[in-house]
Protein backbone atom coordinates (compact mmCIF):
# COMPACT_ATOMS: atom_id res chain seq x y z
CA UNK A 1 0.00 0.00 0.00
CA UNK A 2 0.96 3.73 -1.15
CA UNK A 3 -0.12 5.62 1.68
CA UNK A 4 1.59 8.86 2.01
CA UNK A 5 1.31 8.72 5.95
CA UNK A 6 3.60 6.39 7.75
CA UNK A 7 1.86 6.08 11.18
CA UNK A 8 -1.09 7.34 12.39
CA UNK A 9 -1.93 7.26 16.32
CA UNK A 10 -5.38 7.19 17.29
CA UNK A 11 -5.96 8.20 20.72
CA UNK A 12 -9.50 8.40 22.53
CA UNK A 13 -10.15 11.48 24.48
CA UNK A 14 -12.72 11.96 27.33
CA UNK A 15 -12.67 14.74 29.33
CA UNK A 16 -8.72 14.77 29.35
CA UNK A 17 -8.17 18.14 29.24
CA UNK A 18 -5.19 18.01 31.39
CA UNK A 19 -3.99 15.13 29.72
CA UNK A 20 -3.94 16.09 26.37
CA UNK A 21 -1.09 18.99 25.85
CA UNK A 22 1.39 16.37 28.37
CA UNK A 23 0.49 13.60 25.22
CA UNK A 24 1.26 16.09 23.03
CA UNK A 25 4.72 16.82 24.51
CA UNK A 26 5.56 13.37 24.93
CA UNK A 27 4.95 11.87 21.83
CA UNK A 28 6.87 15.23 20.02
CA UNK A 29 9.94 14.33 22.00
CA UNK A 30 9.86 10.64 21.63
CA UNK A 31 8.47 10.49 18.06
CA UNK A 32 8.94 13.45 16.32
CA UNK A 33 12.09 15.16 17.61
CA UNK A 34 12.84 18.03 15.64
CA UNK A 35 14.17 17.73 11.89
CA UNK A 36 14.92 15.51 10.58
CA UNK A 37 11.77 13.36 10.56
CA UNK A 38 13.09 9.70 11.48
CA UNK A 39 10.22 7.73 11.31
CA UNK A 40 8.88 9.25 8.00
CA UNK A 41 4.95 10.78 7.54
CA UNK A 42 3.42 10.95 10.47
CA UNK A 43 -0.53 11.90 11.62
CA UNK A 44 -2.43 12.11 15.14
CA UNK A 45 -5.90 11.28 15.87
CA UNK A 46 -7.26 13.03 18.51
CA UNK A 47 -10.93 11.22 19.43
CA UNK A 48 -13.04 13.67 21.83
CA UNK A 49 -15.29 11.29 22.86
CA UNK A 50 -18.06 13.91 23.60
CA UNK A 51 -15.87 15.30 26.32
CA UNK A 52 -17.36 18.18 28.96
CA UNK A 53 -14.62 19.98 29.36
CA UNK A 54 -12.18 21.84 27.12
CA UNK A 55 -10.61 18.97 25.36
CA UNK A 56 -11.89 19.89 22.11
CA UNK A 57 -10.96 23.16 22.37
CA UNK A 58 -7.20 22.40 23.33
CA UNK A 59 -7.05 19.53 20.41
CA UNK A 60 -8.35 21.89 17.58
CA UNK A 61 -5.23 24.34 19.03
CA UNK A 62 -2.98 22.03 18.63
CA UNK A 63 -4.43 21.48 15.24
CA UNK A 64 -4.18 24.93 14.04
CA UNK A 65 -0.92 24.75 15.10
CA UNK A 66 0.54 21.50 13.84
CA UNK A 67 -1.11 19.97 10.76
CA UNK A 68 0.21 16.74 11.46
CA UNK A 69 -2.82 16.46 14.43
CA UNK A 70 -6.17 15.85 13.23
CA UNK A 71 -9.32 15.28 15.29
CA UNK A 72 -12.65 13.83 14.98
CA UNK A 73 -15.30 15.23 17.63
CA UNK A 74 -18.82 13.27 18.78
CA UNK A 75 -22.25 14.51 19.14
CA UNK A 76 -21.80 13.08 23.14
CA UNK A 77 -20.14 10.29 24.59
CA UNK A 78 -20.14 7.09 22.89
CA UNK A 79 -17.42 5.12 24.81
CA UNK A 80 -13.81 4.37 24.44
CA UNK A 81 -14.62 1.36 21.85
CA UNK A 82 -16.47 3.31 19.68
CA UNK A 83 -13.35 6.52 19.83
CA UNK A 84 -10.79 3.73 19.03
CA UNK A 85 -13.15 2.72 15.58
CA UNK A 86 -13.53 6.15 14.24
CA UNK A 87 -9.86 7.03 15.13
CA UNK A 88 -9.44 3.40 13.16
CA UNK A 89 -11.77 4.04 10.40
CA UNK A 90 -10.28 7.54 9.81
CA UNK A 91 -6.36 6.64 10.28
CA UNK A 92 -4.43 6.95 6.55
CA UNK A 93 -1.40 5.43 7.71
CA UNK A 94 0.39 2.20 6.65
CA UNK A 95 0.96 1.70 10.57
CA UNK A 96 -1.52 2.32 13.11
CA UNK A 97 -1.01 2.78 16.88
CA UNK A 98 -3.62 3.56 19.55
CA UNK A 99 -3.45 4.20 22.95
CA UNK A 100 -4.84 5.90 25.74
CA UNK A 101 -4.20 9.81 26.08
CA UNK A 102 -3.43 9.70 29.94
CA UNK A 103 0.54 8.83 29.79
CA UNK A 104 -0.37 4.65 30.81
CA UNK A 105 0.70 3.44 27.43
CA UNK A 106 3.66 4.97 27.33
CA UNK A 107 4.25 6.11 23.51
CA UNK A 108 8.30 5.91 24.03
CA UNK A 109 7.62 1.99 23.42
CA UNK A 110 5.96 2.72 19.71
CA UNK A 111 9.46 3.00 17.82
CA UNK A 112 10.58 -0.50 19.10
CA UNK A 113 6.88 -2.09 18.25
CA UNK A 114 6.87 -0.65 14.89
CA UNK A 115 10.21 -2.09 14.20
CA UNK A 116 8.53 -5.34 14.88
CA UNK A 117 5.76 -4.90 12.80
CA UNK A 118 7.33 -3.27 9.74
CA UNK A 119 9.93 -6.07 9.30
CA UNK A 120 6.89 -8.08 8.40
CA UNK A 121 7.33 -10.44 10.44
CA UNK A 122 4.51 -9.79 13.06
CA UNK A 123 0.73 -8.38 11.99
CA UNK A 124 0.76 -6.47 15.34
CA UNK A 125 2.30 -5.26 18.06
CA UNK A 126 0.36 -5.14 21.40
CA UNK A 127 1.59 -4.44 25.28
CA UNK A 128 0.50 -6.09 28.37
CA UNK A 129 0.94 -4.89 31.59
CA UNK A 130 2.59 -7.48 34.37
CA UNK A 131 1.96 -5.80 37.20
CA UNK A 132 -1.45 -4.21 38.36
CA UNK A 133 0.40 -2.12 41.07
CA UNK A 134 -1.58 1.14 41.88
CA UNK A 135 -5.28 -0.52 41.17
CA UNK A 136 -7.35 -1.09 44.21
CA UNK A 137 -6.97 -4.48 45.46
CA UNK A 138 -10.89 -5.39 45.01
CA UNK A 139 -10.94 -4.47 40.98
CA UNK A 140 -7.59 -6.62 40.36
CA UNK A 141 -9.18 -9.59 41.74
CA UNK A 142 -11.99 -9.55 39.91
CA UNK A 143 -9.95 -8.20 36.54
CA UNK A 144 -8.06 -11.37 37.01
CA UNK A 145 -11.28 -13.71 37.76
CA UNK A 146 -12.73 -12.32 34.96
CA UNK A 147 -9.54 -13.80 32.73
CA UNK A 148 -9.69 -17.19 34.17
CA UNK A 149 -13.34 -17.27 33.01
CA UNK A 150 -13.04 -16.14 29.82
CA UNK A 151 -10.35 -18.68 29.36
CA UNK A 152 -12.45 -21.17 30.13
CA UNK A 153 -16.04 -20.41 28.20
CA UNK A 154 -14.59 -18.62 24.99
CA UNK A 155 -12.00 -20.11 22.29
CA UNK A 156 -9.76 -17.16 22.28
CA UNK A 157 -7.23 -16.60 24.15
CA UNK A 158 -7.38 -13.37 25.69
CA UNK A 159 -4.64 -12.12 27.43
CA UNK A 160 -4.43 -10.96 31.02
CA UNK A 161 -3.64 -7.44 31.35
CA UNK A 162 -3.31 -7.13 27.61
CA UNK A 163 -4.17 -3.36 26.87
CA UNK A 164 -5.93 -1.36 23.97
CA UNK A 165 -2.10 0.14 23.13
CA UNK A 166 -1.48 -1.26 19.83
CA UNK A 167 0.80 -0.94 16.56
CA UNK A 168 -0.76 -2.32 13.70
CA UNK A 169 0.05 -2.82 10.05
CA UNK A 170 -3.17 -2.25 7.71
CA UNK A 171 -4.10 -6.05 7.03
CA UNK A 172 -4.22 -6.02 10.19
CA UNK A 173 -6.52 -2.77 10.69
CA UNK A 174 -8.69 -4.17 7.77
CA UNK A 175 -9.53 -7.42 9.70
CA UNK A 176 -10.67 -5.30 12.84
CA UNK A 177 -13.25 -3.08 10.72
CA UNK A 178 -14.09 -5.90 8.64
CA UNK A 179 -16.47 -6.96 11.95
CA UNK A 180 -19.25 -5.19 11.74
CA UNK A 181 -21.26 -5.92 15.61
CA UNK A 182 -22.31 -3.39 17.47
CA UNK A 183 -21.45 -4.84 20.40
CA UNK A 184 -17.75 -4.38 20.12
CA UNK A 185 -15.48 -5.58 22.96
CA UNK A 186 -12.14 -5.16 21.40
CA UNK A 187 -10.39 -7.27 23.99
CA UNK A 188 -12.35 -9.97 22.25
CA UNK A 189 -11.98 -9.03 19.04
CA UNK A 190 -8.14 -8.61 18.53
CA UNK A 191 -7.71 -12.18 19.62
CA UNK A 192 -10.51 -13.42 17.53
CA UNK A 193 -9.05 -12.22 14.10
CA UNK A 194 -5.55 -13.72 14.88
CA UNK A 195 -2.70 -13.00 13.13
CA UNK A 196 0.82 -13.27 14.32
CA UNK A 197 1.32 -10.99 17.56
CA UNK A 198 3.75 -10.19 19.36
CA UNK A 199 3.95 -8.82 22.73
CA UNK A 200 6.06 -6.07 24.70
CA UNK A 201 5.29 -6.52 28.41
CA UNK A 202 5.80 -3.52 31.50
CA UNK A 203 4.71 -2.55 34.66
CA UNK A 204 1.77 -0.73 35.56
CA UNK A 205 1.68 3.09 35.35
CA UNK A 206 -0.37 5.41 36.25
CA UNK A 207 -2.24 7.81 35.31
CA UNK A 208 -0.67 11.06 35.01
CA UNK A 209 -3.38 13.62 35.01
CA UNK A 210 -7.17 13.36 35.60
CA UNK A 211 -9.41 10.74 36.68
CA UNK A 212 -9.88 7.22 35.62
CA UNK A 213 -13.65 6.76 33.70
CA UNK A 214 -13.60 3.07 34.89
CA UNK A 215 -15.49 2.69 38.31
CA UNK A 216 -16.30 -1.25 39.46
CA UNK A 217 -19.49 -1.53 38.42
CA UNK A 218 -19.04 0.01 35.32
CA UNK A 219 -16.10 -2.69 34.74
CA UNK A 220 -18.54 -5.46 35.74
CA UNK A 221 -21.02 -4.56 33.10
CA UNK A 222 -18.34 -4.40 30.88
CA UNK A 223 -17.23 -7.62 31.27
CA UNK A 224 -20.40 -9.58 31.59
CA UNK A 225 -20.86 -7.74 27.63
CA UNK A 226 -17.73 -9.41 26.59
CA UNK A 227 -19.17 -12.76 28.03
CA UNK A 228 -21.91 -11.99 25.86
CA UNK A 229 -19.99 -10.73 23.00
CA UNK A 230 -17.58 -13.95 22.81
CA UNK A 231 -19.47 -16.99 24.30
CA UNK A 232 -22.58 -18.71 24.21
CA UNK A 233 -21.52 -21.19 26.90
CA UNK A 234 -23.68 -19.22 29.69
CA UNK A 235 -26.78 -20.94 27.78
CA UNK A 236 -25.22 -24.32 27.12
CA UNK A 237 -24.81 -23.92 31.37
CA UNK A 238 -28.29 -22.97 31.70
CA UNK A 239 -29.60 -26.06 29.75
CA UNK A 240 -27.22 -28.40 31.77
CA UNK A 241 -28.50 -26.99 34.78
CA UNK A 242 -32.08 -28.03 33.75
CA UNK A 243 -31.46 -31.43 32.98
CA UNK A 244 -29.44 -31.85 36.20
CA UNK A 245 -32.69 -30.64 38.12
CA UNK A 246 -34.82 -32.57 35.83
CA UNK A 247 -32.99 -36.28 36.25
CA UNK A 248 -32.98 -35.17 40.22
CA UNK A 249 -36.76 -34.47 39.61
CA UNK A 250 -37.04 -38.20 38.67
CA UNK A 251 -34.74 -39.57 41.69
CA UNK A 252 -37.43 -37.73 44.23
CA UNK A 253 -40.62 -39.17 41.95
CA UNK A 254 -39.08 -42.67 42.32
CA UNK A 255 -38.41 -42.29 46.11
CA UNK A 256 -41.52 -41.10 46.92
CA UNK A 257 -43.71 -43.86 44.86
CA UNK A 258 -41.68 -46.49 46.38
CA UNK A 259 -42.01 -44.73 49.87
CA UNK A 260 -45.80 -44.55 48.85
CA UNK A 261 -45.92 -48.60 48.46
CA UNK A 262 -43.40 -49.80 50.97
CA UNK A 263 -44.65 -48.01 53.95
CA UNK A 264 -47.82 -46.31 52.70
CA UNK A 265 -46.37 -42.79 53.62
CA UNK A 266 -45.43 -40.58 50.98
CA UNK A 267 -46.14 -36.90 52.02
CA UNK A 268 -44.45 -35.17 54.62
CA UNK A 269 -41.40 -32.29 54.40
CA UNK A 270 -43.54 -29.27 54.05
CA UNK A 271 -40.06 -27.22 54.28
CA UNK A 272 -37.90 -29.10 52.16
CA UNK A 273 -40.81 -28.32 49.54
CA UNK A 274 -40.53 -24.67 49.73
CA UNK A 275 -37.15 -25.12 49.61
CA UNK A 276 -37.23 -26.55 46.71
CA UNK A 277 -40.24 -24.00 44.97
CA UNK A 278 -37.31 -20.97 45.84
CA UNK A 279 -34.44 -23.08 44.44
CA UNK A 280 -36.34 -24.10 41.27
CA UNK A 281 -38.05 -20.61 40.35
CA UNK A 282 -34.18 -18.81 41.24
CA UNK A 283 -32.75 -21.25 38.51
CA UNK A 284 -35.69 -20.60 36.25
CA UNK A 285 -35.86 -16.81 36.59
CA UNK A 286 -31.59 -16.84 36.45
CA UNK A 287 -31.49 -18.63 32.72
CA UNK A 288 -34.43 -16.50 32.05
CA UNK A 289 -32.52 -13.61 32.60
CA UNK A 290 -29.14 -15.10 30.83
CA UNK A 291 -31.70 -15.92 27.49
CA UNK A 292 -33.11 -12.12 27.91
CA UNK A 293 -29.15 -10.82 27.88
CA UNK A 294 -28.41 -12.51 24.66
CA UNK A 295 -32.32 -11.58 23.23
CA UNK A 296 -31.11 -8.17 23.85
CA UNK A 297 -27.84 -8.55 22.11
CA UNK A 298 -29.10 -9.55 19.39
CA UNK A 299 -31.98 -6.61 19.62
CA UNK A 300 -28.94 -3.83 19.75
CA UNK A 301 -27.35 -5.53 16.77
CA UNK A 302 -30.43 -5.73 14.36
CA UNK A 303 -31.25 -2.17 15.00
CA UNK A 304 -28.27 -1.33 12.52
CA UNK A 305 -27.61 2.17 14.68
CA UNK A 306 -24.11 4.06 13.77
CA UNK A 307 -21.52 3.79 16.33
CA UNK A 308 -21.28 6.93 17.08
CA UNK A 309 -21.95 10.39 15.31
CA UNK A 310 -19.58 12.48 14.38
CA UNK A 311 -20.07 16.23 15.00
CA UNK A 312 -17.02 17.68 13.87
CA UNK A 313 -13.62 16.62 12.11
CA UNK A 314 -10.22 18.02 10.75
N1 LIG B 1 -12.09 7.25 27.14
C1 LIG B 1 -12.94 7.56 26.09
N2 LIG B 1 -14.30 7.48 26.30
C2 LIG B 1 -14.83 7.08 27.49
C3 LIG B 1 -13.94 6.74 28.53
C4 LIG B 1 -12.58 6.83 28.32
O1 LIG B 1 -12.51 7.92 25.00
O2 LIG B 1 -16.05 7.03 27.60
C5 LIG B 1 -10.62 7.35 26.92
C6 LIG B 1 -9.87 8.15 27.97
O3 LIG B 1 -9.84 9.52 27.67
C7 LIG B 1 -8.47 7.52 27.93
C8 LIG B 1 -8.78 6.07 27.60
O4 LIG B 1 -10.07 6.04 27.02
O5 LIG B 1 -7.66 8.06 26.91
C9 LIG B 1 -8.73 5.17 28.82
O6 LIG B 1 -9.58 5.66 29.83
P1 LIG B 1 -9.22 5.56 31.37
O7 LIG B 1 -7.83 6.05 31.60
O8 LIG B 1 -10.31 6.24 32.12
O9 LIG B 1 -9.28 4.01 31.61
P2 LIG B 1 -8.22 3.12 32.41
O10 LIG B 1 -6.85 3.50 31.91
O11 LIG B 1 -8.42 3.46 33.83
O12 LIG B 1 -8.60 1.71 32.04
MG1 LIG C 1 -6.03 5.17 31.96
Amino acid sequence: MNSQIYLSLVVPCYNEEESVPLFYKKVITHLFPPPPPVLGNLEIIFVDDGSKDNTLKIIKNLSEKDNRVHFVSFSRNFGKEAALLAGMTTAKGEYIATLDVDGQDPPSLIPEMLKVVSSGEYDCAGTRRVTRKGEPPVRSFFARRFYAIMKHITDIDIVDGARDFRLMNRKYLEAVLSLPERNRFSKGIFPWIGFRVKWFEYENIERKAGETKWSFWKLFWYSLDGIAAFSTKPLAISSLMGIILFLASLLGIIVVVIRKIVWNNSAFGWASMVCIILLCSGLQLFTSGILGQYLAKTYTEVKQRPYYIIKEAR
